[in-house]
């Protein structure tokens, strides 16, 4: 009898479809599920901000009279220039001089991948002569450290850095531009005129110092077990590194190494829920699970840092590993960000010290210092949310020394130095 089977399929096509109101139940529970799951995941991401703060100023306001009198730490001003910037490395090296080091003696290192100009050598010994400040030498920087290292495929250096340029990416395909941000991030510190130092403080052309320092940054740093300033924190463009925090954050993993709150603080997680998320990760500048890294970083044009620490074995794997990627020629990595992630994955974050007393610029941007008003810290307003035009009307507390916020100039948006700084205050 054909039909003995017949009731069994008739039952399956028979069997009424799900009500519709079945089916948007089911729906509507996967949403949801959907939903906590990015909540949660985006909670992950906040930064429990300690109870006190970990990272104030050394000092508040100035200190008379000027602590000089204590003894010196090993540490060194250093400039990286070209013989053509000569004009605003003498306007830098006042503005150090006159703000800080008149006081304090510092001895200064120049480094060239070229050879000195005369010119730059007369003057710009002139001119720290002059303004009462330590011994100035000139050096070069060895051809081992600057240039292509043999494992780079120039050819593909060229077109990449070609193609960078036809999208207009800041500074890309000036191959010495490339060079300059590979040395500064991995061998600067190895240079033969430095080794002697611990310290250095790194002045550039044409920035200014718009506070009195009148204390000695380098032994506070060293008495409060700190290895990382920094004046200003703020985004980096996000084509010149696309694949730079992939990498890293994959480094990262293979290695177990855990997420400080610093590392968390220069991330912003993905809103989609798990796993469409993971999608995300072929977009640039997110890790395996699509997070992304906020694109915070310290701006290099200013630090005082300990070289131990970039000297450090774990440091020198770190760049080994970006240096055998290629991303400084194939990208173009510059060297703020590859410090700034690397004292995200390395250090406290009560390591890494804000010069908050201190004022600074480096065109476009200017950094002022003034402490938030108490309602708008809480509110986790850590710097205040500032107008530089609006400098007289100010209210908030000055923190620094005789400081000079300049009203046609910009201020740093405060996004970046919120977040950061939630890890330590
Ligand atoms: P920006 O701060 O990123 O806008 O770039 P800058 O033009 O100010 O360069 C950053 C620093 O690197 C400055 O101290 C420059 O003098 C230095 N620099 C850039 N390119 C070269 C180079 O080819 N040779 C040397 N010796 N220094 C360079
Ligand atoms: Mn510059």
């Amino acid at each position: 009898m054909a039909s003995d089977n017949a009731p069994i399929l008739q039952l399956q096509d028979d069997r009424p479809a799900p009500p519709v109101w079945r089916r948007r139940r089911v729906a509507l529970g996967v949403l949801i599920l959907c939903l906590i799951e990015s909540v949660v995941h985006v909670r992950s991401f906040r930064i429990q901000r300690p109870a006190t703060n970990l990272d104030p100023p050394f000092h508040v306001g100035c200190q008379t009279p000027i602590l000089n009198t204590t003894e010196r730490a090993n540490a060194a001003m250093v400039m990286l220039a070209r013989n053509t910037d000569v004009d605003g490395a003498i306007d830098s090296i006042r503005s150090v001089q006159n703000q800080f080091n008149q006081h304090f003696g510092y001895p200064w290192v120049f480094l060239n991948d070229k050879d000195w100009s005369p010119e730059f050598v007369s003057r710009v010994g002139k001119v720290v002569k002059e303004t009462g400040g330590g011994e100035a030498v000139f050096e070069k920087i060895p051809t081992y450290m600057w240039g292509y290292p043999p494992w780079i495929d120039q050819d593909r250096a060229r077109k990449e850095m070609e193609s960078m340029q036809n999208r207009r990416i800041a500074y890309a395909g000036k191959e010495s531009y490339h060079h300059m941000c590979r040395f500064n991030s991995g061998f600067f510190f190895d240079h033969p005129a430095l080794l002697k130092y611990k310290w250095y403080w790194r002045v550039e052309p044409d920035i200014e110092i718009t506070c009195a320092l009148t204390y000695d940054p380098f032994v506070e740093m060293e008495r409060n077990d700190k290895r990382y300033g920094y004046t200003v924190a703020l985004w980096e463009l996000g084509k010149t590194v696309p694949t730079l925090f992939h990498k890293l954050s994959d480094w990262k993993n293979k290695r177990k190494m855990p997420s400080t709150s610093l590392w968390t603080a220069m991330m912003a997680p993905a809103w989609l829920p798990w796993p469409f998320r993971k999608i995300l990760r072929l977009l640039r500048n997110r890790d395996g699970n699509g997070d992304m890294w906020n694109m915070c970083h310290f701006w290099s044009n200013f630090e005082i840092a300990d070289m131990t620490f970039f000297r450090s074995q774990e440091y020198r794997e770190f760049f080994q590993f970006l240096d055998e990627d290629g991303g400084f020629y194939y990208e173009r990595w510059g060297d703020a960000p590859v410090h700034s992630l690397a004292a995200g994955l390395l250090l406290r974050p009560d390591q890494v010290h804000h010069f908050s007393d201190l004022g600074y610029v480096h065109k476009p941007f200017q950094y002022c210092t003034f402490a938030p008003h108490e309602d708008a810290f809480k509110r986790g307003e850590l710097v205040p949310d500032f107008d530089a035009n609006d400098v007289r009307e100010a209210t908030e507390k000055e923190i620094g020394c005789n400081c000079f916020c300049d009203p046609n100039i910009d201020q740093v948006a405060p996004e970046c130095f919120n977040r950061i700084k939630s890890t330590v205050m």
